[in-house]
C-alpha cells in the first residue's frame, strides 16, 4: 500500500489502543458471539471505557472532543481484524451524528454522555418490510396528540435492534406530503411502553451482529424528542447518508486489504506439486490485479475521508466510493476464497466469514443500484445546467 498521510501520531497511538482492545476483548470471543447472534452488552461498556465510542463528541457532552479521524480508526481496525459483530459504526457514524448535528442542547445532554460511555446503545430505524431503498414509502405513523406523538408501525433489519436503548426512528407525520416525504425523525427511548422488540433475524453473514425487527404499538413519544423540524426528516437523512456511505467504503477498503494479506500468507505456506501456491503465475497475476485495485480503493477512500473532514464530501462522491469499493469487496472475497480451495469454504477460516460478511455491503445503507441512480442523476443534472 502506498503511504497514507491522513493520520498523525496521536491517531496512530489511538490505533494501537484499539488494536489491543480488539485482540483482548473481541477476537477471542467472536466465534461464540456468532453462535449467540449478538455481542454482549458489557462489551459496549468496555469499549466506552477504552474510548472507542463517540470519539468526536465534544467534552461538554461527555466525549473526548477528538477529530472524526479517530472514529475512522475504529472502523478500520475492526475491519482489519475481520470482527463484524460489534456494530460500533452504527452508533458512532450514524446515530451520534444525528443527535449531535440536529439535536437540541437538551437532547444532546440527555443522550450523548451515556452513548460515549457505552451505557446507551444507539440504533437507526429507517427500513420497513415494504420500504428499504424507497424511504418515502415507509408506513410507520406518528400522530401528534398534544405534547406527544403516538407511534404505530414496524421496522426491520435494524442493526443493534435487540441491544439498543435509543433509536432514531423515521416516521410519517404528514402522509399527504409526497414530495418532501412527510417524514419526521423521533428519538425513541427503548424503555417506552409500546416499543416492542421482535425476532433477531438469521443471516448468511455478520453472524455476531444483532439485526432485528422492531414494533411500535401505540408508543407515546414526547414532542421534545423530535429531531430537527417536523416533516423535515428526509432532508436530515439525506445529509447524514453521505457519512454512512463513506464509512462503509472505508470498512470495505480495509477488509479488502486484510483478505489480501491473509491470502498472500496462505499462498506462501500452501504446498502442492512440489511448489507453493504462491509460485503459480495464476496466483501472482490474480493477487497483482487485486492488490492494484485495493490500492486504488484506499487512495480514493482516503481522498473522501479528507473531503469529509473538510466538510466538502458531497452525496455523489460518497455514492461513488460506496459503489466502487463494495463491488471490489465482493470480488476480492470471492477470488481470495478461491485461492484457499476447500479450506476457504470452512467457517473456521477468516476468509470464509469475510466472504459471507462481504455480501451485505452491496445492499445495506443504499444498494449498488441506488448508488448508480444517485450518480447517474447527478450527471444529467449537471449537463442540464451546462446547457443553460
Ligand atoms: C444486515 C443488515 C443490516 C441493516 N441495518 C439497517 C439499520 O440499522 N437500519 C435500517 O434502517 N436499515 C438497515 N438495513 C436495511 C438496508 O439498508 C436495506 O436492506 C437496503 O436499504 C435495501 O432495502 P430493501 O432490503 O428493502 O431492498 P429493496 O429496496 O426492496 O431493493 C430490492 C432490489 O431493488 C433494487 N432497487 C432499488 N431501487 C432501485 C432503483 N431505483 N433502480 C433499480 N433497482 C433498484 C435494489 O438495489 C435491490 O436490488 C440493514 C439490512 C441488512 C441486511
Amino acid at each position: 500500500m502506498s503511504e497514507r498521510n491522513l493520520y498523525n501520531q496521536d491517531h496512530e497511538a489511538f490505533r494501537d489502543t484499539v488494536r489491543r482492545f480488539i485482540q483482548s476483548e473481541i477476537t477471542p470471543f467472536h466465534m461464540q458471539w456468532e453462535r449467540d447472534g449478538q455481542v454482549p452488552r458489557e462489551l459496549w461498556q468496555k469499549a466506552g471505557a477504552a474510548g472507542l465510542l463517540g470519539c468526536s463528541v465534544p467534552e461538554e457532552y461527555g466525549g473526548a472532543g477528538a477529530d472524526a479521524l479517530f472514529n475512522f480508526v475504529v472502523v478500520e481496525e475492526l475491519a482489519a481484524a475481520g470482527v463484524t459483530g460489534p456494530a460500533f459504526a452504527v452508533h458512532n457514524e450514524m446515530v451520534i451524528p444525528y443527535i449531535y448535528a440536529f439535536g437540541t442542547d437538551e437532547q444532546k445532554r440527555r443522550w450523548l454522555p451515556g452513548m460515549v460511555r457505552g451505557e446507551i446503545i444507539g440504533a437507526l430505524g429507517m427500513t420497513e418490510p415494504q420500504a428499504g431503498s424507497d424511504v418515502r414509502g415507509i408506513r410507520t405513523r406518528a400522530v401528534r396528540d398534544g405534547g406527544h406523538y403516538v407511534v404505530d408501525g414496524q421496522k426491520t433489519f435494524i442493526s443493534n435492534g435487540q441491544l439498543c436503548d435509543v433509536l432514531i426512528l423515521a416516521c410519517k407525520t404528514d402522509p399527504q406530503d409526497a414530495k418532501g416525504g412527510g417524514i419526521s425523525l423521533l428519538i425513541a427511548d427503548a424503555t417506552t411502553a409500546g416499543f416492542v422488540r421482535g425476532r433477531r433475524l438469521e443471516k448468511i453473514g455478520l453472524k455476531a451482529q444483532d439485526t432485528s425487527e422492531l414494533f411500535f404499538e401505540n408508543m407515546s413519544v414526547p414532542v421534545s424528542n423530535l429531531l430537527g423540524a417536523e416533516h423535515g426528516g428526509l432532508k436530515l437523512l439525506m445529509k447524514n447518508l453521505a457519512q454512512e456511505r463513506l464509512t462503509q467504503a472505508v470498512r470495505s477498503a480495509t477488509a479488502i486489504e486484510a483478505m489480501l494479506q491473509w491470502t498472500i500468507d496462505y499462498a506462501r505456506e500452501r504446498k502442492m506439486f512440489g511448489h507453493t501456491l504462491a509460485d503459480f503465475q495464476n496466483t501472482q497475476f490474480k493477487l497483482a490485479e487485486l492488490k492494484t485495485e485495493a490500492t486504488i480503493s484506499r487512495v480514493f477512500t482516503d481522498h473522501c475521508i479528507r473531503l469529509f473532514i473538510d466538510g466538502k464530501l458531497d452525496g455523489n462522491t460518497a455514492a461513488m466510493a460506496k459503489m466502487w469499493v463494495t463491488e471490489l469487496h465482493g470480488k476480492v472475497a470471492d477470488q481470495c476464497l478461491q485461492l484457499f480451495g476447500g479450506w476457504g469454504y470452512m467457517w473456521e477460516y477468516p476468509i470464509a466469514r469475510a466472504y459471507a460478511d462481504a455480501r451485505i455491503t452491496r445492499i445495506a445503507g443504499g444498494s449498488i443500484e441506488v448508488m448508480k441512480q444517485i450518480i447517474g442523476r447527478s450527471l444529467f443534472a449537471d449537463s442540464k445546467k451546462d446547457k443553460r
